[in-house]
């Protein structure tokens, strides 16, 4: 906190776009991919006089799960409303959204702090309401594009209760969330690519006062970056103002990342009217009970389920655990080359040896996040197969390899799905770690080097490096500490 005679009170709304095939009220297809504009309409989602807007069964399903993993509370009556606007890439001139009757209505998502500390963020409802069209405004003609591609994709809204006290706090509400809904498949919820729209209502408050204080809505979060500079930005803006002792105006704000501040758009006064009223087109929806049941039987683990167990389960930090539970392709790769490593464990017999799981976390998590991250490609759809990774860690376990070569082969293992053995092999990077191997490579320069054997007995450790060389030279990829140590035993007997 930048002040400690202000406290912030923190609420976030967030919209996700639903992945499901569909749209929300019609067939037109909802594909993020589509570049062409105005291919996926329909006179149902252009507002076309006359037509009929029909519920998507699996966006409801979505929503609904989404309320289940925040142990929410599902409703058995729910209904849709009509919140009356204009805008150009609004064609019905209003948005069916939800309004009096929500899928669902309380629950709550925690948080853990970086300082280890976990605290519940309470969620005041989830909606399902429909996406607006996309207005492109091109500056050099000076004229506005509009595509209705998006216009009429399933759109849930979550509003937080305003419980978040910090900048930190909302961004890992955010993330959790949209964890949350990547681990449960209902939304992609890239928030580059506008899947996931963040607005934060901000207001500060005298430490120790009970009432809130005036609240600023800031809109325009397109990034995680930008949910804690813009709050931050907001906080410090705000605290100005009321250490000289004036009054924060009641305003939807925009954060501009060119200036790094918000900027007003517009004033309470100005504020719309919706007029909401039941959406007369489509009948109420009656919950069943039984599907609740069977969508609430349907739900995977959650990401916060997923990380304690990893870290409890593999015995690995939980720091570490939480970046590969994080994404739900990368843990599920870490589980089944887990599964491999230990039928190899049990099978050599080193049930206790810890070592390998952390071996095959940290290059998960470090070189081949890496590779996967620079290739621009995901962990669901990686060449490198769980088997080939296990089995190089098992090289790695076994000292059959050095970490430098284990790096350069995995790049090629990712780049062209090659079983490790065979690169191995065709490179010669095995690492003589056979003892007697070494020992008769040592046994050897020993005996072929007396000049260099005699001038170390004779105290100089020049010498030593250059009978480690002759070693490394005829015993290539043998292990230098190894063989300096050997050497030093047999040069002392
Ligand atoms: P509005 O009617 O202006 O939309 P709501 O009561 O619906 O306001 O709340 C919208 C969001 O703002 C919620 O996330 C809520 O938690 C948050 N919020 C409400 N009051 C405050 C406040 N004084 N300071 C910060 N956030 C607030
Ligand atoms: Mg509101």
């Amino acid at each position: 906190m930048p002040n400690a005679a202000y406290e912030p009170i923190i609420g976030l709304e967030i919209h996700a776009e639903l992945s499901t095939r569909t749209k929300m009220f019609c067939g037109s297809l909802n594909d993020p991919n589509e570049t062409r504009p105005n291919t996926n309409v329909c006179p149902i989602c252009m507002g076309h006089p006359g037509t009929l807007p029909v519920p998507n069964h699996d966006a409801i399903a979505r929503v609904i799960q989404v309320g289940l993993a925040l142990s929410a509370e599902i409703p058995e009556f729910s209904r849709f409303d009509r919140k009356n606007y204009f805008y150009p890439d609004l064609p019905k001139g209003y948005q069916i959204s939800q309004y009096q009757h929500p899928l669902v209505s309380g629950g709550s998502l925690a948080v853990t702090r970086n300082d280890g500390t976990t605290k519940a963020i309470r969620i005041t409802r989830v909606h399902l309401e429909e996406d607006t069209g996309r207005s492109i405004h091109d500056a050099k003609s000076g004229t506005t594009l509009l595509d209705f591609n998006r216009a009429g994709i399933p759109l849930m809204e979550l509003v937080t209760e305003p419980d978040i006290r910090s900048a930190e706090e909302a961004k890992l509400f955010a993330s959790e969330l949209q964890q949350l809904l990547q681990h449960l498949g209902v939304s992609h919820a890239d928030m580059e690519r506008g899947q996931m729209r963040i607005e934060a209502n901000v207001s500060l408050r005298p430490v120790g006062q009970k009432e809130f204080g005036t609240k600023v809505e800031v809109k325009n979060i397109n990034s995680f970056r930008f949910v804690e500079k813009a709050i931050n930005y907001e906080i410090g803006r705000q605290e100005k103002i009321l250490l000289r002792g004036e009054k924060v105006l009641q305003e939807t704000r925009g954060w501009d990342e060119a200036s790094s501040s918000t900027v007003s758009q517009r004033s309470k006064e100005a504020a719309h009217d919706y007029r909401y009223f039941p959406e007369p087109d489509i009948p109420p929806l009656r919950i069943e009970h039984a599907w609740v049941e069977k969508l609430h039987a349907a739900l995977p683990e959650l990401p916060r389920q997923k990380r304690e167990r990893f870290a409890a389960e593999f015995n690995i930090a939980p720091k570490l655990a939480a970046v590969i539970a994080r994404d739900r392709a990368m843990a599920g790769f870490f589980e089944a080359t887990i599964s491999e490593l230990e039928a190899w464990l049990r099978a050599t017999g080193r049930e206790r040896d810890t070592k390998a799981i952390a071996l095959a976390a940290n290059y998960l998590t470090t070189d081949l996040a890496k590779l996967t991250a620079d290739a621009g490609a995901s962990f669901a759809d990686l060449k490198i197969t769980t088997e080939d990774f296990a089995e190089l860690m098992t090289y790695l376990v076994e000292n059959r390899i050095s970490s430098k070569a284990a790096k350069s082969v995995l790049a090629e293992m990712f780049a062209t799905g090659t079983d490790p053995s065979n690169i191995i092999e065709r490179d010669k990077l095995w690492q003589i770690s056979d003892d007697s191997a070494l020992a008769a490579a040592v046994e050897s320069v020993i005996g072929m080097n007396e000049k260099a054997v005699a001038d170390y007995r004779a105290g100089k450790p020049a010498a030593l490096q250059f009978l480690l060389g002759q070693v490394m030279k005829s015993s290539r990829g043998a292990d230098p500490a190894v063989v300096q140590k050997l050497l030093e035993q047999k040069l002392r007997d």
